[in-house]
């Protein structure tokens, strides 16, 4: 496999993202031509991270004066109480912003990674190495920061880019199974809201993808999502209106993770797989998309053994929950909560255009349990 690189370009920063198979070796050649003035470099490590992996990294920056944490991530960790202390014990040791924070961890440890980044001296470098395939096509890029407060989901959060991206999809084999179905929503997300073709191929390789069975079709899969990311979040770097697409389905996996209190009962992915689900039915019900298309997208639900039914995680009266969690969505602007639906696979509705009363969300949710 051929490593590669793609350019991200937002207004306030571009920077590159690297892929390959075992690219971790280079991380200290990298880090020198991308940030000669570093001295001390903190790593902020998911214990869930395979130990050869932590040894690899540190025998690649061997020659920096290194800070090593280590983290369980779970959504719960997300919070500002953990962001604090890493932010204090950076302090204490007098990082500088010429020094560099680096996530090797999931999509939690990057959110709270960056936005410690961003928050330490008002920025210190940042450089992301996703290990889970969520963070490697989706989290890793764009900038965005993020903890969860009781009140909801990411409601705490900046915009900080990171120096550069490295994906190695090497760190893909010790992912369990449920992970990669997690980290495969966000690669469906990507072709529903832009890419036909894609979804099409995903269709005949949505299992060599979810099972490793063929590094090539993964690092494809992997690139194309990278690229269709970046490509929007190059258009809108903060979110004012494009960007907006990508939360095709977020609104309710908030909502559903919410209920579940961030809990490992629902991750994150399989939120958003249901979330994306509840929005193709939403927007059959307002007749946006057609009956082929949406038996299309739940055909490859049920060949690839998606999450798909809320009914097998939910309770009914669980609703009310789930749609109080979806009022206090960011997106919202006022009291109507804020949905992005599909007109059909590969095009999405305008970001702003529907909104619906929490009264019309939970006569849709009713009748769409049953
Ligand atoms: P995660 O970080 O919790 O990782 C999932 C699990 O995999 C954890 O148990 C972790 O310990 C484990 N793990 C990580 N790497 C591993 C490896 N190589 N081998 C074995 N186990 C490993 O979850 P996630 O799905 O990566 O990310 C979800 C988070 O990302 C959510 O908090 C979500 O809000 C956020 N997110 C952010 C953005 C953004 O734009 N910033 C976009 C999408 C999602």
């Amino acid at each position: 496999m051929k490593n590669t690189k793609i350019i991200v370009k937002t207004i306030s920063k571009s920077y590159p993202i690297y892929f390959g198979n075992k690219i971790l070796n280079s991380v200290g050649k990298i880090v020198e031509n991308h940030l000669p003035k570093v001295n001390k470099i903190c790593i902020i490590s998911d214990r869930n991270v395979p130990a050869a992996f932590q040894r690899k990294i540190k025998k690649s920056l061997k020659k920096y004066n290194l800070k090593i944490y280590r983290i369980a991530a779970n959504e719960k960790v997300k919070n500002i109480k953990v962001a604090y202390k890493l932010i204090e014990d950076l302090l204490k040791n007098n990082f500088n912003r010429s020094d560099c924070i680096i996530s090797l961890g999931g999509g939690v440890l990057g959110d709270l990674t960056a936005l410690v980044s961003s928050l330490v001296k008002r920025g210190v470098k940042f450089v992301n190495i996703p290990t889970t395939l969520l963070a490697q096509v989706d989290a890793s890029i764009g900038g965005k920061t993020a903890i969860n407060t009781e009140q909801g989901k990411n409601l705490i959060g900046t915009f900080y880019q990171p120096e550069f991206v490295l994906i190695d999809t090497d760190f893909l084999k010790s992912l369990p199974r449920r992970e990669m179905i997690c980290g495969y929503g966000e690669i469906l997300k990507h072709s529903l809201i832009s890419d036909k073709k894609f979804f099409l191929w995903l269709n005949r390789n949505a299992k060599k993808i979810i099972d490793v069975e063929d590094k090539n079709i993964l690092k494809k899969a992997i690139l194309q999502s990278c690229k269709i990311k970046s490509k929007i979040v190059n258009r809108d770097e903060k979110e004012n209106n494009l960007r907006m697409i990508l939360n095709f389905g977020h609104t309710f996996a908030h909502g559903f993770e919410g209920a579940k209190n961030f809990s490992k009962k629902l991750n994150h992915g399989e939120a958003v797989l249901l979330g994306m689900m509840a929005a193709c039915h939403l927007s059959y019900n307002k007749k946006l998309i057609g009956q082929k298309d949406l038996s299309l997208i739940k055909n490859h639900y049920r060949k690839f053994g998606l999450p798909m039914k809320i009914s097998k995680f939910f309770k009914k009266k669980e609703i009310p929950k789930i749609i109080s969690f979806m009022k206090k969505d960011k997106k919202n602007t006022n009291e109507r909560i804020n949905l992005i639906l599909i007109k059909n696979i590969g095009r999405i509705t305008d970001p702003n255009r529907f909104s619906s009363t929490d009264k019309e969300i939970k006569k849709f949710m009713m009748s769409y349990y049953d």
